[in-house]
């Protein structure tokens, strides 16, 4: 079969031009198989709320990251082929991308970052191929931005390992992982630890929150945690503080632009697709100067997000507070170009047929999560202020 040609309308700066023949072949056929296999069931799936998880094995099939021919002796596959990965699952849905991406970015991430030696040999083949999976829990139902000082999830030492006590709330794919990385504060200590808990260990409850009117595809959950014993073998050492935890994470950070581009490229296909097909005043509406105004704008707020993406990649962040900036950049951009992408279908804007306004509602998912505009404002505006604006 014919791999795509991969167009990306908004890389203005010619960023796809430093990929290798190789690295392109495999993201065309990642392409391939999102448009063929995935596509199709988009529409149906988002309404029903029913969850990618039977994609997951396909794509560990196509060895994304694993590929010995992308593979550098013991490196890894090349950053900045990882992001247009994580873009091109963006460019087809948020939710696919975090089905597959919560796995082998977030948890393979957290283990590499937290684990001994022994736990990433033991755990990283089972990763990759989905065999051992997994998701992160530190989210709380009455602490969300104020986590890192009101946690309320405990975990206490005895002779047989450790015993944890609390609740998690808004875990992506908790429903659909084999281990549950749960973040608990030492409840005779300082300490703040992180545990593989097996989803299936006594005293552990998982409920798929209902009525989520984004990223509807990916099971969010609320975790109940009631005396549930984890032997020491199953903490990761390397955590011991949130310092720890943004450290492990810090590599993952240019990830939200990369997904907030292949988002914006998405619903950037759709709009102008639609606007070349629909005609009024008897000529495609491509041709008003309106349309293009909207479909010029949602291509170079793709560029300004690539361009961060890239450079993020490509020379990484060793600071806290570019994080949050990256964030807020991306989610902007990202608000704005959907929206003017729904806005250039009219009526047709809403219906999923279309894809824009599952963009758009999506949208409002990562707008949220890995930090919200208020706190992350809070971050840049403590750098650069020297003040904190936080309450406590
Ligand atoms: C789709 C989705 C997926 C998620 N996935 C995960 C996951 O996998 N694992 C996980 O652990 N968590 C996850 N989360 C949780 C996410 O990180 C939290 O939703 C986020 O941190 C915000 O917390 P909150 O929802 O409790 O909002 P709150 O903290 O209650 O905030 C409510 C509002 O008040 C604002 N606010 C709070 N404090 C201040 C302040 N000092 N000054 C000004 N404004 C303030 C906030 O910005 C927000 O607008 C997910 C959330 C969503 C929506």
């Amino acid at each position: 079969m014919t791999e795509p040609a991969l167009d990306y309308p908004g890389d203005l700066l010619g960023f796809a031009g430093d990929l290798t023949p190789s690295e392109r072949a495999q993201l065309a056929r990642l392409r391939t198989f999102l448009d063929a296999s995935v596509r199709p069931v988009l529409v149906e799936r988002w309404e029903g709320g029913e969850s990618l998880a039977d994609f997951r094995r396909p794509l560990a099939d196509l060895h994304l990251l694993d590929d010995p021919e992308l593979v550098g002796a013991g490196t890894g596959v090349r950053p900045l082929y990882r992001g247009f990965v994580t873009l091109e699952l963006c460019r087809l849905d948020l939710a696919m991308s975090i089905t597959y991406g919560g796995q082998v970015g977030m948890f393979r991430t957290l283990i590499h970052a937290g684990g001994s030696p022994e736990q990433i040999a033991a755990w990283d083949p089972g990763i990759l191929d989905f065999t051992f999976t997994g998701c992160f829990a530190l989210n709380e139902p009455d602490h969300g931005s104020d986590i890192a000082g009101g946690m309320t999830t405990t975990a206490r030492r005895t002779a047989d390992g450790w015993v944890i006590d609390g609740a998690k709330r808004w875990v992506g794919n908790a429903t659909i992982s084999d281990n549950l990385v749960v973040v608990a504060r030492e409840a005779d200590g300082d300490r703040v630890l992180a545990f593989v808990v097996p989803a299936d260990a006594a005293g552990v409850r998982r409920s798929v929150i209902e009525h989520k009117a984004a990223a509807r595809m990916v099971h969010n959950a609320d975790i109940a945690l009631e005396g549930v014993l984890v032997p020491e073998d199953r903490r990761l050492p390397r955590i011991e503080s949130f310092r720890d935890i943004n450290r492990a994470f810090r590599s993952l950070r240019a990830d939200i632009a990369w997904s907030s581009a292949g988002m914006q490229l998405g619903a950037y296909a759709a709009a102008s697709e639609y606007a070349q097909r629909r005609q009024q005043f008897g000529r495609p509406i491509a041709g008003f100067q309106l349309i293009q105004e909207k479909l010029v704008r949602i291509v170079a707020n793709i560029a300004q997000t690539l361009a961060l993406a890239v450079r993020t990649t490509t020379h990484p962040i060793a600071d806290d507070v570019t994080p949050s900036l990256i964030k807020l950049i991306a989610a902007d951009r990202l608000r704005e170009s959907v929206a003017l992408a729904r806005e250039t279908m009219g009526g047709n804007g809403i219906l999923l047929d279309h894809d824009a306004i599952r963009f758009f509602a999506d949208a409002e998912a990562m707008y949220t999560f890995e930090g919200t505009r208020e706190v992350n404002t809070l971050i840049v505006g403590r750098a650069l202020t020297g003040h904190s604006a936080f309450t406590r």
